[in-house]
């Protein structure tokens, strides 16, 4: 399958693109489309990376809009655990298809999940045709404690994902150092270091956590993690609200990634702001994320990437703290290279975005500081990814029986109005 993008707007010239097999294999003023090339004929039209959502639980759609203004234990306790101990496989799919429609629709091409039944999240990631590195959710504190408990939910659940192929990558997904054991941790730092699986877990994400965690093992959270081998360069931390900047070091220098939540942080009222500017002082490699739609409620992942630069702008009290740039850069997945998308240029992956040609809030100014500052995931007109149009002229094929399956699962689960 070969595709062909023609009159499009790359840095100030009108460019064409060719993708061959999923990839860029041409790029440039004067590239033309050759016989059989699938054709989007984008005059007038900006051509952007897609976005890398670092965050989410992707079939919390279901959820979404259901006790947001509770704290979080009793969002947990009464709204979300007794579901989710209902749910099933098809619930995951399409809870998870319905987050892939909205997350094409705004531009975001791969992201990171963490959710039950993460073999059907991985089916709808790939009949949705985005990108995703899918994990299930591991835990072995409370109810369900006993580390072989633990291994066998693991390996089952990276059966269920499958091998690593074109669209889906595995990952191992302790869900918080308080909801984990020691020992599970452990097994989990070998286990990924032998199949070398990349590590999703949430961390720091409220004061609590981290008094406990040193009350616990008479460490910080990162040092922690890092005592039991869990940091390097394949892991990726959620949140890191509350690292101070000991860990900010300790993390630069083990090469992980913080993937940075502040909608979903401010929602939540967790008290602070991720450390970001000593983050970046330290050398820490960052992305963005949306965390889930039952928690956020929004996976445009636009609105982060604005409420991001704005936040620590104020809280810097300067106005060029975080520029622009900055923001678009972390929200494209290139200040990490275990997020990195590669960018627009031949041999690359063919994941990119047109922007529409007549989006108001686009029409004036420098293109980057309207994508931050200005647009929504609305200014997006056409979504590629591995070199396949998921979205053209904002339509987004059978999303409609998406919709309606996925508020038919909402109903089963009593979640419906
Ligand atoms: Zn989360």
């Amino acid at each position: 399958m070969s595709l062909a993008v023609t009159g499009a707007r790359l840095d100030g010239q009108v460019v064409g693109l060719r993708a061959e097999e999923g990839r860029i294999v041409a790029l440039g003023p004067g590239v033309d489309p050759r016989p059989g090339d699938e054709l989007i004929d984008a005059a007038g039209m900006a051509m952007v990376p897609g976005l890398v959502n670092g965050h989410t639980h992707a079939a919390m759609t279901l959820f979404r809009g259901r006790g947001g203004d509770l704290p979080l234990m009793e969002w947990l306790e009464e709204v979300v655990w007794p579901v989710e101990a209902r749910l099933d496989a098809e619930d995951v799919y399409w809870g998870a298809r319905l987050a892939c429609v909205e997350m094409i629709r705004s531009g975001t091409v791969r992201f990171w999940d963490m959710y039950w039944h993460p073999g059907a999240t991985a089916r709808a990631v790939e009949d949705s045709g985005l990108r995703a590195t899918i994990g299930a959710p591991l835990i072995d504190v409370g109810a369900a404690a006993g580390t072989s408990t633990l291994r066998e939910a693991a390996e089952a659940s990276l059966e269920q994902i499958g091998q690593p192929r074109e669209l889906i990558a595995p990952a191992l997904a302790p869900h918080a150092v308080y909801t984990v054991s020691e020992s599970s941790l452990r097994w989990i730092a070998e286990a990924a270091e032998e199949r070398r699986l990349p590590v999703h877990i949430h961390l720091s994400e409220t004061e609590d956590e981290v008094e406990r965690c040193v009350e616990a093992h008479g460490d910080r959270p990162a040092a922690y993690l890092d005592r039991l081998g869990l940091l390097g360069p394949r892991t990726l931390l959620a949140h890191g609200v509350w690292l101070d900047d000991a860990e900010l070091e300790l993390i630069a220098a083990r090469g992980a990634t913080v993937v940075i939540n502040p909608v979903a942080n401010l929602k939540l009222a967790v008290g602070r702001a991720f450390p970001y500017l000593a983050a970046r002082e330290a050398g820490v490699q960052v992305g963005l994320g949306t965390d889930g739609p039952g928690s956020n409620d929004s996976l445009d992942l636009f609105a982060d990437m604005k409420t991001f630069a704005l936040l620590h702008k104020h809280e810097a009290r300067d106005p060029a703290a975080v520029s622009a740039a900055e923001a678009w850069e972390i929200a494209t997945g290139n200040r990490s290279p275990l997020l990195a998308a590669g960018g627009l240029a031949p041999g690359q992956p063919a994941d990119f975005l047109l922007l529409r040609s007549d989006a108001p809030d686009l029409r004036l100014g420098e293109l980057t500081a309207g994508l931050v500052y200005a647009a929504s995931g609305a200014v997006v007109d056409t979504t590629v990814v591995n070199g396949r149009p998921l979205m053209r002229g904002g339509e987004v094929e059978g999303a409609d029986e998406v919709l309606a399956r996925a508020v038919e699962r909402a109903r089963r689960l009593g979640l419906g109005e």
